[in-house]
Protein backbone atom coordinates (compact mmCIF):
# COMPACT_ATOMS: atom_id res chain seq x y z
CA UNK A 1 0.00 0.00 0.00
CA UNK A 2 2.88 2.12 1.03
CA UNK A 3 4.80 2.00 -2.29
CA UNK A 4 1.66 2.16 -4.46
CA UNK A 5 1.03 5.49 -2.48
CA UNK A 6 4.51 6.46 -3.45
CA UNK A 7 4.31 5.42 -7.04
CA UNK A 8 0.89 7.76 -7.67
CA UNK A 9 2.67 10.31 -5.32
CA UNK A 10 5.98 10.40 -8.01
CA UNK A 11 3.28 10.10 -11.21
CA UNK A 12 1.66 13.48 -9.90
CA UNK A 13 4.65 14.69 -9.50
CA UNK A 14 5.40 13.92 -12.85
CA UNK A 15 2.09 14.43 -14.97
CA UNK A 16 2.13 18.35 -14.28
CA UNK A 17 6.15 19.14 -15.63
CA UNK A 18 6.14 23.04 -16.12
CA UNK A 19 7.03 24.25 -19.68
CA UNK A 20 10.55 25.75 -19.77
CA UNK A 21 10.73 29.72 -20.81
CA UNK A 22 13.75 31.14 -21.04
CA UNK A 23 15.19 34.55 -22.56
CA UNK A 24 14.18 38.15 -22.47
CA UNK A 25 11.76 38.98 -19.84
CA UNK A 26 9.92 41.97 -21.62
CA UNK A 27 9.48 39.43 -24.70
CA UNK A 28 8.39 36.34 -22.24
CA UNK A 29 5.93 39.22 -20.87
CA UNK A 30 4.39 39.10 -24.02
CA UNK A 31 4.50 35.34 -24.68
CA UNK A 32 2.27 34.94 -21.49
CA UNK A 33 0.07 37.60 -23.12
CA UNK A 34 -0.49 35.96 -25.86
CA UNK A 35 -1.53 32.97 -24.43
CA UNK A 36 -4.14 34.93 -21.64
CA UNK A 37 -5.48 36.33 -25.21
CA UNK A 38 -5.91 33.03 -26.81
CA UNK A 39 -7.24 31.10 -23.37
CA UNK A 40 -9.55 34.34 -23.13
CA UNK A 41 -10.60 34.71 -27.07
CA UNK A 42 -11.16 30.67 -27.51
CA UNK A 43 -12.82 30.22 -23.84
CA UNK A 44 -9.88 27.18 -23.82
CA UNK A 45 -6.85 26.74 -21.34
CA UNK A 46 -4.09 25.94 -24.21
CA UNK A 47 -1.64 24.01 -23.07
CA UNK A 48 1.39 26.26 -23.15
CA UNK A 49 4.98 25.18 -25.14
CA UNK A 50 8.08 25.61 -24.45
CA UNK A 51 10.18 28.94 -25.64
CA UNK A 52 13.45 30.49 -25.94
CA UNK A 53 13.16 34.16 -27.11
CA UNK A 54 15.85 36.88 -26.93
CA UNK A 55 17.85 39.08 -29.45
CA UNK A 56 19.02 37.59 -32.77
CA UNK A 57 22.38 36.14 -32.08
CA UNK A 58 25.24 36.37 -35.16
CA UNK A 59 24.23 32.98 -36.32
CA UNK A 60 20.42 33.24 -36.37
CA UNK A 61 21.35 36.33 -38.65
CA UNK A 62 22.57 34.27 -40.78
CA UNK A 63 20.23 32.21 -41.03
CA UNK A 64 17.13 34.34 -41.14
CA UNK A 65 16.02 35.83 -44.29
CA UNK A 66 17.99 39.26 -44.39
CA UNK A 67 15.13 41.68 -43.60
CA UNK A 68 13.87 39.93 -40.79
CA UNK A 69 13.26 41.68 -37.66
CA UNK A 70 12.01 38.83 -36.11
CA UNK A 71 12.27 35.21 -36.31
CA UNK A 72 11.43 31.44 -35.46
CA UNK A 73 14.02 28.55 -35.98
CA UNK A 74 11.41 26.01 -37.65
CA UNK A 75 11.02 22.64 -35.23
CA UNK A 76 12.68 24.32 -32.18
CA UNK A 77 11.10 26.36 -29.61
CA UNK A 78 13.66 29.35 -30.53
CA UNK A 79 12.08 33.11 -31.05
CA UNK A 80 15.16 35.46 -32.20
CA UNK A 81 14.28 39.11 -32.51
CA UNK A 82 16.40 42.06 -34.21
CA UNK A 83 17.56 44.08 -31.06
CA UNK A 84 17.75 47.07 -32.96
CA UNK A 85 14.16 47.02 -34.46
CA UNK A 86 12.96 46.23 -30.15
CA UNK A 87 14.75 48.87 -29.09
CA UNK A 88 12.84 51.21 -31.22
CA UNK A 89 9.36 49.44 -31.07
CA UNK A 90 6.58 50.95 -28.96
CA UNK A 91 4.63 48.63 -26.75
CA UNK A 92 2.14 47.97 -29.45
CA UNK A 93 4.73 47.04 -32.30
CA UNK A 94 6.89 44.91 -29.30
CA UNK A 95 3.56 42.91 -28.91
CA UNK A 96 2.83 42.68 -32.72
CA UNK A 97 6.38 41.19 -33.10
CA UNK A 98 6.05 38.80 -30.59
CA UNK A 99 2.59 37.78 -31.62
CA UNK A 100 3.38 37.22 -34.88
CA UNK A 101 6.26 34.91 -34.08
CA UNK A 102 4.34 32.71 -31.69
CA UNK A 103 1.71 32.62 -34.51
CA UNK A 104 4.61 30.67 -36.64
CA UNK A 105 5.14 28.93 -33.61
CA UNK A 106 2.48 27.73 -31.65
CA UNK A 107 -0.25 28.40 -34.54
CA UNK A 108 1.81 26.82 -37.19
CA UNK A 109 0.69 30.72 -39.49
CA UNK A 110 1.67 31.04 -42.65
CA UNK A 111 2.56 34.58 -44.05
CA UNK A 112 -0.81 35.95 -45.08
CA UNK A 113 -0.38 39.39 -47.69
CA UNK A 114 -3.93 40.04 -47.71
CA UNK A 115 -5.06 42.96 -47.33
CA UNK A 116 -8.31 45.73 -46.91
CA UNK A 117 -9.50 49.44 -48.07
CA UNK A 118 -8.98 51.58 -44.70
CA UNK A 119 -8.31 55.50 -43.81
CA UNK A 120 -4.64 54.83 -45.00
CA UNK A 121 -5.07 53.08 -48.49
CA UNK A 122 -4.74 49.53 -48.40
CA UNK A 123 -4.23 47.40 -44.69
CA UNK A 124 -2.60 44.42 -43.84
CA UNK A 125 -5.54 42.17 -43.17
CA UNK A 126 -3.33 39.42 -40.94
CA UNK A 127 -0.80 40.25 -38.00
CA UNK A 128 0.52 37.25 -40.34
CA UNK A 129 1.63 39.99 -43.10
CA UNK A 130 5.38 39.41 -43.78
CA UNK A 131 5.88 42.95 -43.14
CA UNK A 132 5.71 44.84 -39.73
CA UNK A 133 2.53 46.96 -39.71
CA UNK A 134 2.15 49.95 -38.79
CA UNK A 135 1.45 51.11 -35.00
CA UNK A 136 -1.66 53.44 -35.78
CA UNK A 137 -3.15 50.45 -38.16
CA UNK A 138 -2.61 47.97 -35.64
CA UNK A 139 -4.11 49.85 -32.42
CA UNK A 140 -7.29 50.69 -34.78
CA UNK A 141 -7.82 46.89 -35.73
CA UNK A 142 -6.09 44.92 -32.85
CA UNK A 143 -9.28 43.55 -32.31
CA UNK A 144 -9.88 42.23 -35.51
CA UNK A 145 -5.85 41.27 -36.11
CA UNK A 146 -6.33 39.29 -33.17
CA UNK A 147 -9.52 37.96 -33.47
CA UNK A 148 -8.37 36.15 -36.15
CA UNK A 149 -5.00 34.66 -35.14
CA UNK A 150 -6.32 33.37 -31.90
CA UNK A 151 -9.62 31.53 -32.57
ZN1 LIG B 1 6.74 35.88 -40.28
Amino acid sequence: MRILLLATILMYGCGGVDPIWTGNSDMLDLVARFYVEWDSRTDTRHPVSDIDIGYMTAGERDLAPSDAIGFWQCGTIRIAIDRDTWRDLDSLGREQLVFHEMGHYILSRRHDRGEFRCPWGMCPASIMNPYHIDSDIYDRYREMYLGKLLR
